[in-house]
């Protein structure tokens, strides 16, 4: 019959088996839910803006054992450009290979959306040749900016603090590490541009679940090559998180000796990226 074992043992395995399924159950809501101390960690990673007054009670009791809760997944309306956009060869898109964030695709709602670019300082009159680099990369910069503008609001802005987007004109850090197997530093090869993602709470009543945007390009790259990068990136950017196979697209993993433009294809993803549900753009609740 029970081999061995009596009915209790049984009942015993049986409601220990149950407590855990329970308390996996019970702690499921948690992943849809973040601590104070948590957000204020997101948000810290901000150096350049102040962190909100939401924070700002940190070390009261309250604020830390306080549990706001993410949003729900929503679709935002999309920007009247990106309504009307309508893609008469019917080139298709590459959505499938879109990546979405944990808190689902990273979709601007707020128009404009602001942009910061890195300038240089041109106090002097003369600008000698570090500063013809610099403003021949602020140019293309401001070029790929004015083309991503056609399809999508936005604004180029002088302050920092505001920006949802920042382009700094600096080379994305080489981040190696030692490998394991063999002890050796292994580098990732040299990357001329990089975007990265952040999150944050924005400082209303009550708090928008946010995001932030950082591109990095080289200032070693030549006119085209930076041109090429800042377009690629704003894709990034404007929520493509992800690559096309086509090397005729803007998106696609490398840069190509030809330049390539924005193409019907980068749009038309783009579409579909902004019809999606995310938690980015709404309120949390506490
Ligand atoms: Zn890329």
């Amino acid at each position: 019959m029970l081999l061995g074992f009596d009915r209790w043992k049984y009942l015993l395995l049986f409601l220990l088996v149950l407590g855990i399924t329970t308390a996996i159950d019970l702690s499921r809501p948690d992943l849809f839910k973040v601590t104070a101390a948590e957000f204020l960690e997101l948000r810290s990673t901000y150096r350049s803006i102040p962190l909100g007054s939401l924070f700002s009670r940190q070390n009261e009791q309250s604020d830390r054992t306080s549990i706001y809760s993410f949003p729900e997944q929503q679709a935002h309306s999309l920007p009247l450009s990106l309504l009307g956009w309508q893609d008469l060869e019917n080139s298709g898109d590459y959505f499938d290979r879109i990546q979405p964030t944990p808190l689902g695709y990273l979709v601007w709602s707020n128009f404009p959306v602001k942009i910061y670019c890195d300038r240089p300082e041109n106090k002097d009159r003369q600008f000698n040749a570090s500063q013809k680099r610099s403003q021949q990369w602020l140019k293309a910069v401001e070029k790929a900016i004015a083309e991503w503008n056609e399809v999508i609001p936005l604004e180029v802005v002088l302050e920092p603090e505001i920006a949802d987007i920042m382009v700094d004109r600096i080379s994305p850090a080489i981040k190696g590490k030692i490998n394991s197997e063999t002890g050796l530093f292994d580098l990732p090869p040299v990357r001329s541009a990089t975007t990265s993602y952040k999150f944050y709470l924005s400082q209303d009543k009550p708090p928008i679940l946010s995001h932030r945007m950082t591109v990095q390009i080289s200032p070693t790259l030549g006119y085209d090559a930076i041109l090429g990068a800042a377009r690629h990136e704003l894709g990034h950017a404007l929520g493509i998180w992800g690559h096309s196979e086509a090397e005729t697209d803007i998106m696609y993993r490398s840069q190509t000796r030809n330049l390539a433009s924005i193409s019907p294809r980068d749009i038309n993803t783009l579409k579909k990226v902004y019809q999606q549900p995310t938690q980015l753009g709404w309120r949390v609740s506490k």
